[in-house]
């Protein structure tokens, strides 16, 4: 069996106080993870650590949500991808739609970010997705293609420690998400897409959707057979939500 993925993207949100609670409540609710199926949470850099401490032992894993594309050096305000590492984080989300629109990153940042990780030894969980306007006019396949191309393009040799997020930009903090069958359909453009670099590679490569997700909605969407997990933004701060999402992959 393929392995699930829940990946937590916490935002600028939490504090000391707020970020223990959290964590405090997902495992009163959930006191043992499943085998088949992690789970991930990824606060803002300063919490880093002290959410390394909160689920040492836990298997809940630990990642953040942007790092630089160097390893090291004269980059003001930057973080390093072994910093993350040293401090206790496995993971990086990378091309996060919303540092594409306030922080103008571009496809080649989100490339050599993907290959920064990696070479780090983080797990980078690369976004793609497309504006409204993009679908609206038929542009989403031409999109998805560009992005997955520039960041794979940096990523040379075929990497079992890749996730790739579905994200279409429409779906994500409006409540609204896309269809279960506007999903399966992308997911499985991209597989496809990857499959063209490799096949092997793109039947193991975990494609995880985000955007709006909730426990009312997660059954539907993780039914689909191309879907291998969730990026939940907003239900990600309820314990709750987040381990009844978890309870549905
Ligand atoms: P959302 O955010 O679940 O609040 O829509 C998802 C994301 O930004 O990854």
């Amino acid at each position: 069996m393929k392995k699930k993925w829940l990946i937590g993207n916490w935002k600028m949100h939490g504090n000391l106080a707020a970020n223990k609670a959290l964590i405090a409540s997902i495992r009163a609710e959930l006191p043992e993870l499943d085998e088949g199926a992690e789970m991930v949470v990824c606060p803002a850099f300063p919490y880093l650590y002290q959410l390394a401490e909160l689920t040492r032992g836990t298997g809940i894993g630990v990642g953040v949500q942007n790092v630089s594309d160097h390893l090291q050096g004269a980059y003001t305000g930057e973080t390093s991808p072994l910093m993350v590492k040293e401090l206790g984080g496995s993971f990086a989300i990378i091309g996060h739609s919303e540092r594409r629109q306030y922080q103008g990153e571009n496809d080649g940042l989100m490339g050599r970010k993907a290959l920064a990780a990696i070479d780090a030894g983080l797990i980078p969980v690369i976004c793609v997705g497309e504006t409204a306007e993009e679908r609206d006019t038929g542009r989403t396949h031409d999109v998805l293609a560009r992005q997955l191309d520039a960041a794979f393009g940096y990523i040379r040799t075929a990497h079992d420690k890749i996730v790739l997020a579905y994200e279409p930009r429409w779906a994500i903090g409006t409540g609204i998400a896309a269809t279960p069958e506007i999903i399966q359909a992308e997911h499985e453009f991209l597989r496809h897409r990857v499959a063209i670099r490799d096949k092997d590679f793109a039947a193991r490569l975990p494609i995880i959707y985000g955007g709006s997700v909730k426990s009312a909605n997660a059954v539907s969407i993780f039914s689909m057979p191309d879907v291998d997990g969730g990026l939940i933004g907003s239900a990600a701060l309820n314990a709750t939500e987040f381990v009844s999402i978890y309870r549905e992959l």
